[in-house]
Formats: structure tokens, sequence, C-alpha cells
């Protein structure tokens, strides 16, 4: 079943990128209203099994937002965002944006999938990555592979602490699409140029130390990559699998778990094809729908963990209880 929805996964890829939209660091310092979530407490943490693999995830912060529907449902309504909302008993004026890293220690490795906000952050309380792996046992020095899923500013703030890579010890792994994209000297003067300076300034100078990878690539041994390109053009996502167990690491193929998986066709700001987005969104989820699977995505509440039911528009959120526990 993996290896079928892969191949459709390519598909959704092959799309054109057209116009393409970045979030910039300084339009979310704008529109957003920080939340200084339980400073003088470590950062919350979560621990499970997936098999034999250890799977940490780190609230690296929490930003509460203004007006969802200048986010996520660009392309309808207000009132049809709002009325959304209200029925999932949401707030229909604010919304909460949070970031959670995840550390996957295999036994023969210790793998991190995106680093967080960074010390850019953390005046408004977030970038506590390195918070809370301390709180967890772990340094930046036990890190030997660091993925990087995509090249948005809040997926790669965290590699850099003084202008020195955080993980001294670490390989990396990411996407050619995406690192070909972001270095390109084409970006300037597009929506692109300030996310192209943050990928320049963080993750170009360890380009020597990484491995460029595409559709299937295999991480280690259990941890396999899959394009899933729309958010950003070679946005990848990453399936965990080890003793019959699996957990799909989704990253931001969805950014809210009612609008975006209840109303995959809505557009989000985020999203820089929008359309190929949308196409993906409904391949993975149908997927995991389908196989039953569960799932790790970047942004959804906090563990961030859960699965997915189909229902005749899109898809419900269902969180992760004991299933991982028994
Ligand atoms: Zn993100």
């Amino acid at each position: 079943m993996i290896e079928l929805n892969r191949r459709v996964l390519i598909g959704g890829a092959a799309m054109a990128l057209s116009a393409p939209m970045l979030m910039t660091r300084a339009a979310h310092a704008q529109a957003d209203t920080s939340m200084n979530i339980d400073h003088a407490m470590p950062p919350e943490t979560h621990r499970f099994k997936v098999g034999g693999f250890e799977v940490l995830v780190i609230k690296d912060g929490a930003r509460a937002s203004d007006k969802p529907q200048e986010t996520f449902g660009t392309n309808q309504t207000p009132e049809a965002v709002g009325e959304l909302l209200a029925a999932n008993f949401l707030p229909q004026d604010k919304f909460v944006n949070s970031f959670a890293p995840v550390l996957v220690n295999t036994g023969a490795d210790v793998v991190l999938f995106d680093t967080g906000l960074g010390p850019a952050a953390r005046a408004q309380g977030g970038g506590r990555l390195i918070e809370g792996l301390a709180a967890a046992g772990y340094t930046p020095e036990d890190v030997t592979v660091v993925v990087l899923t995509h090249m948005h500013g809040d997926h790669i703030g965290g590699l850099m602490e003084n202008g020195k890579p955080t993980f001294a010890n670490a390989r990396y792994v990411t996407g050619q699409a995406e690192y070909d994209f972001w270095v390109d000297p084409a970006r300037a003067g597009t929506p692109a140029e300030n996310g192209q300076k943050g990928v320049l300034a963080n993750v170009k100078p360890l380009a020597e130390k990484m491995t460029f990878v595409g559709d299937g690539a295999s991480v280690v041994s259990g941890i396999t990559g899959m394009a899933a390109f729309g958010h950003s053009p070679g946005h990848m996502i990453y399936m965990l699998e080890s003793d019959g167990k699996s957990l799909l690491l989704t990253a931001d193929t969805a950014n809210h778990f009612v609008l975006s998986l209840q109303k995959p066709e809505w557009e989000v700001r985020f999203d820089m094809d929008k359309a190929a987005a949308a196409a993906t969104r409904k391949k993975v989820f149908d997927m995991l729908a389908t196989d039953r699977t569960a799932f790790l995505g970047y942004h959804m509440p906090f563990p961030a963990v859960g699965f997915v039911e189909k229902l005749d528009t899109g898809y419900r959120y269902v969180p992760k209880a004991y299933q991982f526990d028994i």
C-alpha cells in the first residue's frame, strides 16, 4: 500500500510551481501575538515507542494569531471558516500554531526531524528545542542525523547557535529539490527572497555534511523519505517503520487539525503551490485513513500525533491515546 501510494505522490510532485508565496518571519511577527507559555517550566515533551524506536516530541513553542481566515481557507468566505471553527468548538477570531520537532532514537542513530524556530524566537517564548532535549536527557551532541523536511524558518531556525552548528556531530539529510530551490539566485526579488536569506545563513554553510535525497530515499534503516511537494517545492515526509509499527511524520502537509484536514482543498497562506499542496494533502491523508496509520504533524496540537478517519469531504483528526503504549 505504501509503495503504491508513493508513486501517486510523485505524480503530485510533478505539478509545476506557480507564483510561489512565502511566509516570512517578519510577516509572522506582525500578525502574531506571542504566547509566553510557562517560561519557568521546561518545555513540554512527550515520549513513546514505535516498535523498537523511541520517539520524543518537543514543543519548541506556540503562537496565537488573529484572523484564522487570513491563513486557512483563504479562498473561502470568512463566515465559512468561522462556521467550521465554531462547529469544532474552536474560537473564530484566533488560532494557535505550535511547533513540534521530533527526535527518533533507533538504537543505532539519534535522528532529529527539523530544528524549530531557533534563537531568533527566544524573546517571544519559542526556540525551546534544546531545552526540551535536555529535559529528556539528550544533548545536541547526541544527535547523529538532522533531517530537514523543508526550509521554512520554523524548521531551519535552530540549526545554528551563535553562528555555529547546533548539532556538532550530526550529518544532515534534506530534499534535493528543496535545497536547489532555496539556494537558486533566481529567488532574488521574488516573494521567496526573505526565506532564501534564512537558508543561506542556516542551511548552506552545512551543505558539505548534507545528503540530498528524493522520493523513496532511506535515511537510516526503518526511516524512508517520501516526496510530498506543494507546501514548499521540495517538502518531504518520512515514514518510520520498526517491529511492525509505523508512524508517518507528515511535517507541514496539513497545518491545522480541523481546517486543513476537514477541508483539505481550502487554500492555506503558507502553501507555496496551493493546488499541489491540496493534492498532496489528499493523497497523504487518504493513504493514512485507508491504512489506519498514525501520523505526527509538525503543527498539530501537541503532542501532535493522531490518526485520520475519512469524512465525506475530508478527514476527522483523532488524537493518539495509548495505542503505542500496550
Ligand atoms: Zn512549519
